[in-house]
């Protein structure tokens, strides 16, 4: 049978302490042994069953761990109480002092922040390059590296990464490649193609709710126990532990991020047909034109489409910002950073979520300031709402024209100001 992530997950079977549906939020720090003997056995080795402290394993936890495994086809997984916890978890228990990485250079902020800026402080270096050229990456190995990082598809440009090129490369080379898989969950299986460790930021589509922060690291269960070893492991040591009651609502929103992927990825498509065709500047995988499409249908698990985000390029930084005041006061959206929620989202990304990138550098990657990233709602009706953002960007694009607009609601007018 094909692999297909959806299905694995609602393969799992769960149940609750009295035969519910749902399995039981254990809702406790700390649990009791029935002989001491054991309580130190626990602390020496993992044992099947056995829980100490949530901060080392919580069952809850552990079952959103498990259906995360089960849709990147790992062995193991541990969730986190964010992305960027998963991300500088991992990333810390994979290098040393002296190590070094190679990253690409288009990777979300915060990562990008803590390899340039953090990570030194531990003796880790990181080179940046462009993953879309294999060569790049291979020049960019010396003996020092332990550690390959990417996205899968890139926040903010969207490239997209020949995963399993990279993989054999690492694996030539005895490294370990770590994919950021957060823009494509259900889209991509990075371990399928070779990743040895798959990270998301829980925090956007899959959880997918905008109500709260968290994280995920899969990969094997020799590395997931690494990560919770009692003297050594950095989830059981720097302790970004997620709260239990927090990890059971999660599980219930992933039952339904297969049918969410398919809905945003065909809003995002149908959005991009019709802006393109108007003539605008838009990237998204989708589209026969953009520069990863060929590897992404290459690589891409099928039925889930290309995925909910693309790129509008409006050219300048003042007529960015003036399309997204238009378009969330046509209610098309909210001008808001995150993605994978029901409602679209857009924000500049020069200016917000990649602003830790220096100016020139982010200019020599083409993320230039007049780019809008917009995550695509689950609206019922797009094509409604695509003649809304036509209306919006020709305001912009024609600004003599005097424009008629709604009065802003409540909301959006808090937000405005
Ligand atoms: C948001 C994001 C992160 C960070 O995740 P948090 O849950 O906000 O900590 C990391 N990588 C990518 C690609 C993201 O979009």
């Amino acid at each position: 049978m094909k692999f297909n992530p959806a299905q694995n997950i609602q393969n799992l079977q769960y149940f609750g302490e009295f035969g519910g549906v749902n399995p039981s939020i254990e809702d406790s720090s700390t649990y009791t042994f029935l002989k001491a003997a054991k309580m130190e056995e626990v602390f020496e080795k993992e044992v099947e069953g056995c829980y100490l402290y949530s901060r080392h394993w919580n069952p809850t936890n552990r079952y959103l761990s498990q259906a995360l495994a089960k849709m990147e086809n790992t062995e193991s997984a541990v969730v986190t109480s964010s992305g960027m916890a998963a991300i500088t978890s991992t990333l810390l228990q994979l290098s040393s002092h002296g190590d070094e990485i190679v990253s690409s250079r288009v990777i979300y902020g915060g990562t990008y922040a803590f390899l340039k800026n953090i990570a030194p402080r531990f003796g880790i270096r990181t080179h940046f390059v462009d993953f879309t050229k294999i060569e790049e990456v291979e020049r960019a190995i010396t003996p020092f590296t332990r550690v390959l990082y990417c996205e899968s598809v890139s926040n903010p440009l969207l490239e997209v990464v020949d995963l399993r090129k990279v993989a054999e490369l690492s694996k030539r080379h005895g490294l370990k490649f770590v994919v950021d898989n957060t823009f494509t969950p259900m889209i991509l299986s990075p371990a399928n193609l070779g990743a040895d460790v798959v990270i998301h930021s829980l925090t956007k589509f899959i959880n997918g709710t905008s109500d709260t922060v968290a994280g995920v690291i899969c990969g094997t269960n020799d590395f997931i126990h690494s990560l919770s070893d009692v003297t050594k492991g950095m989830i059981m040591l720097l302790g970004p532990v997620m709260d239990s009651h927090r990890a059971a609502s999660i599980l219930k929103n992933l039952h339904s991020l297969h049918l969410r992927m398919v809905q945003h990825s065909r809003n995002a498509l149908f959005v991009a047909e019709r802006l393109s065709a108007e003539g605008y500047d838009v990237r998204y995988p989708g589209l026969p034109s953009a520069p990863g499409h060929s590897v992404l249908k290459k690589l891409m698990n099928p039925g889930f489409g290309f995925g909910g985000m693309l790129l509008l390029n409006m050219g300048t930084r003042l007529r960015a910002y003036s399309v997204m005041e238009k378009m969330q006061q046509a209610n098309i959206g909210y001008l808001a950073v995150s993605l994978g929620f029901y409602k679209t989202l857009f924000s500049a990304p020069g200016s917000s979520t990649s602003s830790e990138i220096p100016d020139d550098e982010r200019e020599s990657m083409g993320l230039t300031d007049g780019l809008v990233r917009i995550s695509i709602g689950l609206d019922a009706n797009i094509a409604d709402t695509v003649e809304k953002m036509l209306t919006c960007i020709r305001e912009v694009e024609e600004p003599t024209e005097a424009p008629s607009r709604p009065e802003p609601s409540l909301i959006a007018n808090a937000l405005l100001h």
